[in-house]
């Protein structure tokens, strides 16, 4: 029996984000595994499946990722079709990566579904472009949630001219922008805040890069959240018209 397992990324939220493949995968799981940022809503694909919480609320506090490595490997053993549902995309932020190739080395053979990430899927429902032509040639993604303590780059990132999408941001906030600051990117650099994008509870704040940490405080931004940082953060005419006034 060829053991499988089926890296899903389940899309930031609403369920009409979520891929027609994610949906055949999902369909034809026996086993799904599912993270705490999935909306629940997307299991009316897998009616018939068994349905196994493994969030940090899902009740493996202790050595979470080498429980869900187990047990992922014992229902693809059995010979069931495994589907690990993650939020967003699996590969961003989401150790799809780590969680592969542990499965492969074991020879279960491992098939990656792209799912839209919260970054882009935010931008979106806010209707802030990542990429505007003459505006910002780039979008960098980061997380400034690490688990050794290492830090980015802060002072490239300030000064690279692309727009910056940070993941898990909410509890650094004042980090983030002190590095900004000191790396020496514009104080008045716009900053968009969306929390639980693309979901009904969906909530935006609009600041910038001085203001954002008292706007987020009043705001009493929540996770999960992503932060726009860069000048299409203020959407698309106020982005036009300051190329037009700095240019
Ligand atoms: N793999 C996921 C990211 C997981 S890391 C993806 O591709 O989207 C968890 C972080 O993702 C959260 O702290 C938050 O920054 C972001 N996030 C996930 N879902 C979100 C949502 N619906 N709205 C805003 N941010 C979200």
């Amino acid at each position: 029996m060829n053991a499988k397992v089926w890296l899903v990324g389940a899309g930031p939220g609403d369920p009409e984000l979520l891929t027609l493949k994610a949906v055949r995968a999902l369909n034809q799981a026996d086993v799904v595994l599912i993270d705490d940022l999935v909306n629940p809503a997307v299991l009316s694909h897998c009616p018939a499946a068994r349905i196994i919480p493994v969030g940090k609320r899902g009740g493996c506090r202790s050595t979470p990722q080498a429980f869900i490595h187990r047990l992922m490997l014992r229902y693809a053993r059995q010979g069931k079709c495994v589907a690990r549902l993650k939020g967003g995309d699996p590969c961003i932020f989401g150790r799809g990566g780590e969680e592969a190739q542990w499965l492969q080395e074991r020879g279960v053979e491992v098939e990656l579904v792209n799912g839209i990430t919260a970054g882009l899927a935010g931008a979106t429902q806010c209707g802030i472009p990542l990429t505007l032509r003459g505006i910002s040639r780039g979008v960098t993604l980061v997380t400034a949630h690490t688990q050794d303590d290492s830090t980015l780059n802060w002072q490239a990132l300030a000064q690279g001219g692309t727009t910056l999408v940070v993941y898990m941001g909410v509890a650094k906030l004042d980090e983030i922008q002190a590095q900004l600051l000191a790396g020496g990117m514009a104080a008045a650099t716009p900053v968009a805040m969306i929390e639980n994008a693309s979901l009904p509870q969906q909530r935006e704040c609009r600041s910038n890069l001085l203001q954002m940490r008292a706007d987020a405080l009043a705001f009493k931004l929540q996770s999960p959240a992503i932060l726009v940082i860069g000048e299409v953060a203020a959407g698309v005419d106020a982005a036009l018209q300051s190329q037009v006034a700095t240019g």
